[in-house]
Order: C-alpha cells, then structure tokens, then sequence
C-alpha cells in the first residue's frame, strides 16, 4: 500500500522550516544567488560528494573571485581549481565548470536551460544537479534525488529501489506534482539531522509512526 506521502512531507516541513539548498553563502556575499540559476547551478556542481559547509567555503571564494558566468567562462581552469579546493576534486570540478560557462554563453546566450534534456548535456550535470537547478532556482517542480532522499525513502518505505534514478521516477508517481521539490527541501534536512546514514535517531523523528525501518516500541 501506498504511504502518505503529502503528509509525511508536513510533519518534516513543520519541523525544519526553511529546508535545504547546499549553495547558500556562509558569508551573506550576495542573498539573490541563492535563487539564480546560474550561481545555484555552480554551486550544485562544487556539491557533488563533498559536505555542505566544504560547498559553502568553494563557492565563496569562487564566486568572491569570479562572480559572473562571463567571468569563469574567461578564467583560467587552474586558478578555478585552487579557488574550490574545498569541496573536493578540483581538477575535474574545475574543468567541467569553466567548461559550463562557455557553453552556456556559446549555445544558450548566457542563460541556464530549463530542460532537463539541455541541462544534462553540460559538463558535470546529471538528474540530480538538473533537478536541483530546476527546483531551487526556477520554480519548476522536480523531485531532486541526493544519497539522503534515496536512503530514507527506501529506509521509510515510501519506495523500494536500487539506485537515485528509480528513486526519483517512483516518488514522481507517488508524490502530488505540487509536492515534488519540497521532498529534497526536507528528507535531506531530516538526513543531515534526526536520520544519519549510520546512526538514525528514531526517537527523536517526527515521522517515525510512518516509517518501516521504526524500531518496535518507539
Ligand atoms: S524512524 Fe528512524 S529510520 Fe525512520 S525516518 Fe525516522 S530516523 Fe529514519
């Protein structure tokens, strides 16, 4: 049977509020970027298997360096690469950024496609980031699926998959359409916070009666 999935997204909306976006400046640089697609596509790029405070730190001092498209698509791949040491992989963080500019200049007239189709084309830029890009920054309603988001809907029951990509297709057929970018806002809030990938704390989680993995008794 089908659980509840709108109302297990308000109890966790009622308990974290705003939600998470992992490219939001530590530093206040500039509020407007958090919902620019260009800046959150960037900053969804440095996120990729790095922490959200590491996101924050290369985001930072990439953007305090080069704060336009105009800017990375001119700059040199290695300085780049010194700028988002902090979030891991610099090398190839770097390149694909850079890379992603001067496409995006070249063949989008230096804005961010909204297609899912024409975000996956740029370097680095898988269903995750899309969706991501897509959700935080446009509007558009999409179910962006990270570790957390795959681990606890199959730990909740909510879905029954093997990779991210099912995972997503499934919550799209579950989820009200309306509903779809509030499910990375709070399931990886819920990750970062009450359910850690080794060490869930049931007792505390608010959805914990509408979860499968509950131990019995709480
Ligand atoms: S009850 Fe435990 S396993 Fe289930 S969502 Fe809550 S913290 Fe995670």
């Amino acid at each position: 049977m089908n659980k509840d999935i709108a109302k297990i997204l308000d109890a966790l909306s009622s308990e974290y509020g705003g939600g998470a976006y992992p490219g939001r400046s530590s530093e206040g640089l500039n509020p407007e970027w958090e919902c620019d697609p260009f800046h959150v596509l960037i900053a969804t790029i440095l996120s990729q298997r790095t922490r959200d405070d590491n996101t924050r730190k290369a985001s930072d001092s990439l953007f305090r360096k080069y704060g336009t498209m105009e800017a990375i698509a001119a700059a040199d791949a290695d300085d780049v690469a010194i700028l988002i040491r902090p979030a891991g992989f610099p090398t190839q963080k770097a390149r694909a950024i850079v890379e992603c500019c001067r496409i995006l200049i070249g063949e989008h007239g230096g804005t961010v496609p909204s297609e899912t189709e024409d975000l996956l084309l740029l370097p680095m830029v898988g269903r995750k980031t899309a969706a991501c890009v897509r959700s935080y920054a446009m509007g558009i309603p999409s179910v962006c699926v990270d570790t957390h988001v795959h681990r606890i809907s199959n730990l909740m029951g909510l879905v029954h998959t093997k990779d991210p990509e099912a995972t997503e297709f499934e919550l799209m057929r579950i989820a009200p359409q309306d509903r779809w970018s509030d499910i990375n806002r709070y399931i990886v809030r819920h990750g970062q916070e009450v359910c850690l990938p080794r060490r869930p704390r049931c007792e505390k989680c608010v959805v914990r009666g509408m979860c499968d993995s509950c131990p019995p008794g709480l």
